[in-house]
């Protein structure tokens, strides 16, 4: 294959790519970090797909988001369904991020519960596993994998299911989620 022709296919793939995120709700940090084309250019198709332009301001660099109870228990969803993915078949990043995330929804939407982590987080929070700033600890009671922070006391660990605290009182909404 000549070098023109291969360069068009991988444009198309990496244009394909960036259609996908973007259909996601993808922010441009996002597309900018999983394809090779230029800011410019995504600017272009984010408009034409999404029928406006991405939204401006820097996405929170801060792990606490996925650390906090209910955003925890989602956030630990959806890392076990990429995870599980991870294993099962051979999909690059973004289709990866893509198939987890719906498979994230699907399960949300089944318990009748409304979807907190977006799919931006989604990535961020893959991007601080990868960067070993978060990571999975199995609960000490339920045994079901949650995100913490990478030093977290394994034999002490206890998830917000079965350690929920005070203030969530006797929620139904979190317990709906079986993460095991
Ligand atoms: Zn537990």
């Amino acid at each position: 294959m000549s070098a023109p022709t291969k360069s068009v296919l991988n444009e198309s793939k990496q244009i394909e790519r960036a259609a996908m995120l973007i259909q996601m709700g993808a922010r441009m940090q996002v597309l900018e970090s999983e394809t090779t084309l230029s800011y410019e250019r995504l600017i272009r198709l984010y408009k034409e797909i999404a029928g406006k332009s991405p939204s401006k301001g820097q996405l929170p660099f801060s792990t606490d988001w996925f650390l906090t109870w209910q955003e925890n228990i989602h956030s630990s969803l959806f890392l076990n369904i990429y995870e599980y993915l991870s294993k099962a078949v051979t999909l690059d990043t973004a289709e990866q991020l893509t198939k987890a995330y719906r498979l994230y929804t699907e399960q949300i939407e089944t318990a009748g519960l409304e979807a907190l982590l977006s799919f931006t987080r989604a990535w961020r929070l893959v991007k601080f596993v990868d960067a070993n700033m978060l990571t999975r600890t199995a609960c000490s009671s339920c045994k079901g994998q949650f995100v913490t922070e990478p030093y977290e006391n394994a034999r002490h660990y206890q998830c917000g299911l079965c350690n929920p605290p005070a203030r969530a009182g006797k929620s139904k909404n979190a317990g709906a989620l079986m993460l095991h």
